[in-house]
């Protein structure tokens, strides 16, 4: 078969959000996946009769409000809950709770509250400027188009707009790790540490080792873009998985799920189809074909 511009190989939410804006600009797109529902690692499982769990991903940190708008999720079901609090258990009870800009629990006082509302907006004023790259196709250089330059500018004006002296912690802070700004900006102990935990999450990283900032702005770049936070999936991962499916069907796109790709064939070393797990072959339309 023949009809595609673009073939997808996995229903995975980055798969289905690229086929969204594909079949959205006008294109034939096809995606394939080897389970039989999509969502890839978005997913929920029934672990007992009645009981549903997400069985990968659990929190939704980083997705693009722009995409939810953009795809129309909402329409396609998506329901989102509202935004994570985090709270730190402390052994007399008093525990310490992070909601949005505010600081309770174990002991804060008014020092510490106006330092962690101060940090939060640095922290917002960089995640900022991260999510204008974010938004951005990464500049080619070499090709020097307007679309690149204009994104090299956006950024520039961006970093303009910070002033000199958050430009100047900037470039301080993303040297050095997660313990010495906690040290920098803080002396409350729970604090430090709770803050600390949100830049190591899933990072194999401890306080003290480099590019744990980043990884604390990378997170709140997706609090950022998010606009709601860190959040749930109502009905679990899952539910995200079957809105981005809908949303892709109806901008056009073909789903075809218990379909594993077992090769890509190649063409005068161009890629130019796929080879399904039941044999069936297929071959995208001349030209730009994208897999
Ligand atoms: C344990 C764990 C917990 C996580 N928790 C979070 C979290 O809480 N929040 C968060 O934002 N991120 C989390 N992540 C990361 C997140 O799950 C991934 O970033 C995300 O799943 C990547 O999406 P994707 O679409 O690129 O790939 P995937 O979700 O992995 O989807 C890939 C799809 O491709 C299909 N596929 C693969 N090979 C073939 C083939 N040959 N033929 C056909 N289909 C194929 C697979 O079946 C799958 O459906 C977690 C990851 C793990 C492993």
């Amino acid at each position: 078969m023949t009809d595609y511009d673009a073939v997808i190989i996995g229903a995975g939410h980055n798969g289905l959000v690229c086929a969204s804006y594909l079949a959205k600009a006008g294109k034939q797109v096809l995606v394939v996946d080897g389970r039989h529902e999509p969502g890839g690692c978005a997913s929920t499982r029934e672990f007992t009769p009645g009981f549903n769990v997400s069985d990968c991903a659990q929190w939704l940190s980083q997705f693009d409000q722009s995409i939810v708008k953009d795809l129309d999720l909402k329409g396609a079901g998506l329901r989102l809950g509202k935004a994570k609090a985090t709270i730190s258990l402390q052994p007399d009870n008093d525990h310490l709770i992070l909601d949005g800009d505010h600081v309770t629990g174990a002991g804060i006082d008014a020092v510490d509250q106006a330092a962690y509302r101060d940090f939060r907006k640095m922290v917002r004023s960089f995640a900022k400027l991260m999510t204008t790259l974010y938004r951005s196709r990464p500049p080619k250089l070499v090709e020097q188009n307007w679309t690149d330059r204009l994104t090299l500018m956006k950024l520039g004006l961006r970093l303009k707009l910070l002033g000199r002296e958050r430009l100047r912690d900037l470039m301080r802070i993303v040297m050095i790790n997660i313990y010495d700004v906690m040290n920098e900006h803080f002396t409350h102990s729970a604090l430090k540490s709770t803050l600390a935990l949100e830049a190591v999450t899933g990072t194999n990283m401890g306080p003290r080792s480099p590019n744990t900032v980043y990884s604390y702005l990378h997170r709140a770049t997706g609090e950022h873009l998010g606009q709601t936070g860190t959040t749930q999936v109502i009905g679990g991962m899952g539910a995200l998985g079957k809105a981005l499916a809908l949303a892709a069907e109806k901008q056009g796109a073909t789903l075809k799920l218990g379909a594993a790709v077992t090769a890509i064939v190649k063409t005068n070393d161009r890629v130019t189809g796929v080879t399904l797990a039941s044999g069936e072959s297929h071959i995208g339309k001349s030209g730009d074909f994208q897999c």
